[in-house]
């Protein structure tokens, strides 16, 4: 065993997987599953082939690239609108990308020419996020640009929500891409194939049976890899949740002042952190770090164990009421949240472990 390290219980991922799967079959929604969160790695991939995705998208053409040499022919939506830089090379691999800008559809339109294929593409449209997007006044305009090119096909319209701004998904801001995408259809006379909504935070309007039935494609990603849904702040019923585990070694452990002493730079780091003073503590010092893991995701399993903080390799806790004798070189585990996830599965530095 190599510390820190990484539990990944691939069995849970691709149950999730297939249980989202079918139940948007149910309302007609085609899923794509959002791999971006585990930076192409083929073992994970696996287990959401085995639930019978059929429509993948990710934000990395390395990661694409991967999926694609593996063997693996169903559909690959570009995710990130794409740099104009990578056009060329991430049109062979990819049936279908999001796109904002007229100057990013026609590099698309001319790589696809090239390639003799033709790429679907999906305008973004920004409903209140404010993250990718164009604004309602201008969606028209790229719609057009689109329809005249060659090697595209305008195949509908998305949103996506909660990202940027954290705005949540709701009846209201869903009825607003409904009635933009009628006029567009009426503009265009003829009707889109596709009303594209994420991310999981969609899938609480889902649960209440509030998701328009317009809506026939949804993009999850976060649902499936841990069952939790951060924007709403809840656990999805019924789901496996935090599939994945860090195990993380103790290499000090030692009773400190909890107050720093001396002259502080920037409050601490430029964090503007207040430490409050709790007098002599009991500290563990883990080896992992920035570099491995987001600690505001960490969630300990043993109990009273409190997370401080980290630098780039050490992660600072505070185990005064944890139960039981620790000891250095003891092994404290950890529940841990998307961001977490994405650091780590991008650390060359901890090892995966994969549990069937
Ligand atoms: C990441 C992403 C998603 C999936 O988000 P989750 O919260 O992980 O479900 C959907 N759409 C877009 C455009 C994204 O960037």
């Amino acid at each position: 065993m190599s510390f820190p390290q990484l539990d990944i219980y691939l069995n849970n991922i691709s149950e999730n997987a297939k249980k989202l799967r079918q139940e948007l079959e149910l309302e007609n929604i085609k899923l794509t599953a959002v791999v971006k969160g585990f930076a192409g790695d083929l073992r994970i991939f696996k287990a959401y082939q085995e639930s019978g995705i059929q429509s993948i998208a990710d934000s990395r053409i390395e990661n694409i690239k991967k999926f694609r040499e593996a063997g693996y022919r169903d559909e690959v939506l570009m995710l990130r609108i794409p740099m104009l830089s990578e056009i060329k090379e991430i049109v062979p691999y990819i049936d279908a990308s999001l796109v904002t800008e007229a100057k990013t559809a026609e590099l698309i339109s001319k790589a696809a020419e090239a390639a003799a294929k033709v790429i679907d593409l999906i305008i973004m449209v920004d409903i209140g996020d404010r993250r990718e997007g164009i604004l309602a006044d201008n969606l028209e305009g790229l719609a057009q640009k689109i329809e005249s090119l060659p090697g595209v096909r305008l195949k509908g319209i998305g949103t996506n929500l909660g990202c940027f701004a954290g705005i949540i998904p709701d009846q209201k801001n869903t009825q607003h891409l409904i009635n933009l995408k009628k006029k567009l259809e009426a503009k265009l006379g003829r009707e889109l194939e596709i009303l594209s909504a994420g991310n999981t935070a969609t899938i609480r309007l889902l649960k209440d049976q509030q998701l328009a039935r317009e809506i026939s494609n949804l993009r999850v990603g976060e649902a499936i890899l841990l069952g939790t849904d951060i924007i709403n702040q809840s656990l999805i019923d019924d789901y496996h949740h935090y599939n994945f585990r860090l195990q993380a070694e103790i290499v000090e452990l030692k009773e400190k002042p909890s107050n720093p002493e001396g002259e502080m730079a920037f409050e601490g780091q430029g964090r503007g952190q207040i430490i409050e003073d709790k007098g002599l503590r009991r500290r563990a010092i883990l080896a992992v770090g920035k570099q491995d893991i987001d600690y505001h995701g960490l969630y300990p399993e043993l109990e009273g164990v409190e997370v401080l903080g980290a630098s780039s390799d050490h992660l600072i806790t505070d185990v005064t009421d944890a139960a039981g004798d620790l000891e250095v070189g003891d092994i404290l585990t950890f529940k841990i949240n998307y961001s977490a996830m994405l650091r780590a599965m991008t650390s060359q530095y901890v090892t995966k472990n994969y549990i069937e």
